[in-house]
């Protein structure tokens, strides 16, 4: 079994796996709940899951767990035994059809945002036969969706199930008017390309920063950092490559298509894309990735960091979202196409995402916000805290045209009246060369670069799949209506691109110039999580979510509330960890390192030699510790203050105001310590040894 294609799938209960256990008769009611959301009978589920519990035990399956996607962002799991026992020391191995459908872990300690109250804290967890079950390390794992009694979704992905939904409603109206007759649904499909670092586990083990919230929080800069961009792409040491290839074996057995792994620019950092697939099987595979390169690293005696910005000064990780959407019948929606046709269906799914991004800029940089990733976007560093759409030239040109009803003359092409019938061909530039914008169009898929690298891809794929969908709604409200399509058709685009275009951006997003020009556009710039979370209950935003029945106004108000909570929590973690390693470990080492610094000036003293080494950075280091404890003193203060409020808005925004702004006081006043102290004294490995340690 070594080789990839043998081994791809092989722990997955798959629909080859399937068409060969399943009865026709099964297989096909199975099919039509998957694809339609049918309800499946419980006797069809009795049948798959007998099936499927046999394929698990040949496997060497024992157990078998509901495995779900709670608030936390990371997935759960409880096993249960396939064991019954039958009374007289013997038992069988059984799954029924309701182990397989339902689940009740008892897991009222997952945030909820106040949707459950104590005495009815169960949630129950639900088969979703939409993405694959698998066997891992001899358990049986079935994806599920995580709802409360009242309905009321706990998880990431009952909500991106019903933004799949609502986007196929949508969409499907508006390809029925485009006269296909086809098609039966529309999904939308997603690639995310994941971002890493690696270093090794014994320096890791030294650092309380990296141990408690998986970033450091002090660290000077090393001499050399990713200036030289020598690490990009370059050779993949050995062990390094050993890692790589345990987690792509590992991964295919799964059934997850890993692809692509490269280095990336920051030293010790990596990245893998996998292929891609429909959104909600690629959230799902997305969680597992993550979770199987902490593992494998683990093995290979290193630590995977997943933190958007474990460093410093240093790049930090992202996760670029891949997004399009295709019909069952194969076709890519985003697909500009050869014939005029196809070329007026793009052009309506084109203007609808541009509609989308720019009615909701604040939805899809809600949808990247957490404390991690304020540390990135908004930063100086991919990508700006502002939303902006990147088509390149060639497109722009052509709706540029579209819009001003004129002909189009980019290109070396002759003058070409344009009519969304009559695209010119354009070349497709699916290596678009500006890393700058949020908001890409890669030749036949947006790719949404703000999301951090530990999220999960469900969130912003929620808001895409929804603000698309109301696009397309609108658009097919008033087509639907129309005397002559194609004439309605030209002048919605002309006005959707006339409506929109501010958000069109070809240029540098990174420099000041654009945040300058933007707020002239009237674009929104929301630099931090505290800043942003609170619109998610603007009306509009609310409205939204529940024409399309993805969140109920409840949910959304309990979204808001985990996330507001859960910037707090991490930086209150931060605070209290900066504080512990000032005072217990720092302060201390450096007070040794002074007094070796004075034994050593007196030593000269007494040979009447002079000491102005000693002398003046022993002082300096005296005046630094001296600062630093008075600032980690106010730290501490603020971290007691921020928690006053009673509304987790108001202690978001302390913890963003009095606690963050002191926190990045005190690195600067421990860091200038760390390079005038003697290594051997400093109590954590420095940034050049995590960084340039793996060979
Ligand atoms: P690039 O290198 O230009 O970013 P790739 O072809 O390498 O383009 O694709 C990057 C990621 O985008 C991969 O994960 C790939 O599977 C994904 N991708 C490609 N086509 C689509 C699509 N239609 N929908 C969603 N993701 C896609
Ligand atoms: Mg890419």
């Amino acid at each position: 079994m070594n080789h990839p294609s043998e081994l791809f799938g092989s722990m997955v209960f798959s629909d080859v796996v399937m068409q060969e256990r399943l009865p026709k008769k099964t297989l096909q009611a199975l099919r039509a709940s998957i694809e339609h959301g049918e309800r499946l009978n419980p006797k069809v589920a009795a049948v798959v899951a007998n099936a499927m519990k046999e394929w698990a035990l040949e496997k060497g399956a024992t157990h078998f767990t509901h495995w779900f996607q709670p608030m936390t962002g990371i997935t759960a799991e409880k096993h249960d035994s396939f064991i019954t026992p039958l009374g007289n020391g013997v038992g069988i191995m059984e799954f029924s059809s309701k182990e397989l459908t339902q689940g009740e872990p008892d897991a009222s300690s997952f945030p909820s945002g106040g949707l459950r109250s104590t005495f009815e804290a169960r949630g129950y967890t639900a088969w979703d036969p939409t993405s694959y079950a698998f066997v891992r390390d001899g358990i049986l794992y079935i994806p599920t969706a995580f709802c409360s009694y009242g309905g009321e979704a706990l998880d990431k992905k009952t909500p991106l199930l019903r933004s799949m939904e609502a986007l196929d409603k949508q969409a499907m109206r508006v390809l029925r008017l485009f006269g296909n007759k086809e098609a039966q649904t529309v999904r939308s499909t997603a690639g995310p390309e994941q971002e890493y670092f690696l270093i090794d586990q014994k320096l890791y083990k030294k650092r309380k920063d990296l141990i408690y919230t998986g970033r450091t929080l002090f660290g000077a800069r090393p001499p050399k950092g990713q200036e030289l961009e020598d690490h990009y792409f370059g050779t993949i040491n050995a062990r390094v490559t050993a890692f790589m290839k345990e987690l792509n074996e590992e991964l295919w057995k799964l059934g997850v298509p890993a692809r692509t792994e490269h280095n990336e620019v920051a030293p010790s950092q990596h990245e893998l894309a996998p292929v891609f697939s429909t959104v909600n099987i690629a959230a799902d595979q997305n969680q597992l990735t993550m979770e199987m390169m902490r593992r494998i690293a683990e093995k290979h005696g290193m630590v995977c960091l997943l933190h958007e910005k474990p460093f410093a000064g240093v790049n930090g990780s992202g996760k670029h979202n891949n997004w399009s959407i295709a019909t069952d019948t194969g076709e890519n929606l985003l697909d500009p196409g050869d014939t005029p046709f196809e070329n007026a269906r793009f052009l309506t799914f084109l203007c609808a995402v541009i509609k989308a991004v720019d009615d909701y800029q604040d939805l899809l940089r809600i949808s990247t916000a957490s404390a991690g990733n304020d540390h990135r976007l908004g930063a100086s560093e991919a990508p700006p805290a502002i939303i902006s759409i990147y088509l390149g030239d060639e497109l722009t040109n052509i709706l540029e045209a579209l819009k001003n009803e004129t002909t189009y003359t980019g290109g070396e092409k002759e003058q070409f009246q344009v009519g969304v019938h009559s695209l010119p061909s354009f070349p497709k530039d699916s290596t678009d060369r500006n890393r700058t914008s949020p908001f890409a169009f890669t030749g036949n898929k947006f790719e949404f670069r703000m999301v951090g690298s530990s999220a999960s891809i469900s969130e912003a794929n929620i808001v895409l799949n929804t603000i698309v969908a109301e696009s397309l709604r609108q658009f097919a409200d008033r087509l639907e209506n129309a005397e002559d399509f194609n004439a309605d058709l030209q002048c919605l685009i002309r006005d959707e691109i006339r409506a929109h275009d501010r958000i069109l951006f070809n240029g540098n997003g990174y420099g000041s110039e654009w945040e300058y020009e933007a707020e002239k556009r009237g674009l929104l710039n929301m630099k931090s999580t505290p800043d942003c979370l609170p619109h998610m209950l603007d009306e509009k935003n609310i409205k939204l979510f529940e024409t399309h029945k993805v969140l109920s106004e409840t949910e959304v108000r309990a979204r808001c509330e985990i996330k507001l909570e859960n910037y707090c929590k991490v930086l209150n973690i931060e605070g209290l960890t900066m504080v512990d390693m000032v005072m217990k470990d720092i302060i201390p080492s450096v007070n040794h390192y002074i007094r070796t610094l004075a034994e050593s000036a007196s030593a000269k003293k007494q040979m009447m030699a002079v000491s102005p080494f000693e002398t003046e950075v022993a002082q300096k280091l005296s005046n630094l510790i001296a600062n630093t404890y008075e600032i980690s003193k106010k730290l501490d203060e603020a971290l007691i203050a921020a928690k006053a409020d009673e509304e987790t808005e108001k202690q978001a925004m302390n913890y963003r105001n009095i606690v963050f702004p002191l926190m990045n006081e005190l690195r600067i006043t421990v860091d200038e310590m760390e390079t005038l102290t003697d290594e051997s004294y400093w109590p954590y490995p420095s940034y050049g040894k995590m960084l340039f340690n793996i060979q």
